[in-house]
C-alpha cells in the first residue's frame, strides 16, 4: 500500500497491441499478465509501446528537472 512512493511502475499495457506486462520485483523481470489464465501477450512482433500505469514517468521530469 505504498505505492505512492515507489518510482518504479509495476505496470504497463501496450498501447498497440494489448500486452499487458506486471513488474516482478523478486525477479526483477516483467512478467506477462494473464486475465482468467490467459496471457496478454499480445503482438510478439509489435514494438510496443507502454502505457504506464499512474504518475510515472520513465524519461520523467523529476530526474533531470531540479525543481525544489
Ligand atoms: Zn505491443
Amino acid at each position: 500500500m505504498s505505492d505512492g512512493k515507489l518510482r518504479t511502475p509495476t505496470n504497463r499495457t501496450c498501447e498497440r497491441c494489448g500486452r499487458a506486462e506486471q513488474w516482478d520485483r523478486t525477479e526483477e523481470t516483467w512478467r506477462v499478465v494473464e486475465t482468467d489464465g490467459t496471457p496478454r501477450v499480445g503482438n510478439p512482433h509489435c514494438i510496443h509501446e507502454w502505457d504506464i500505469n499512474g504518475a510515472f514517468s520513465p524519461f520523467g521530469d523529476d530526474a533531470d528537472s531540479a525543481e525544489v
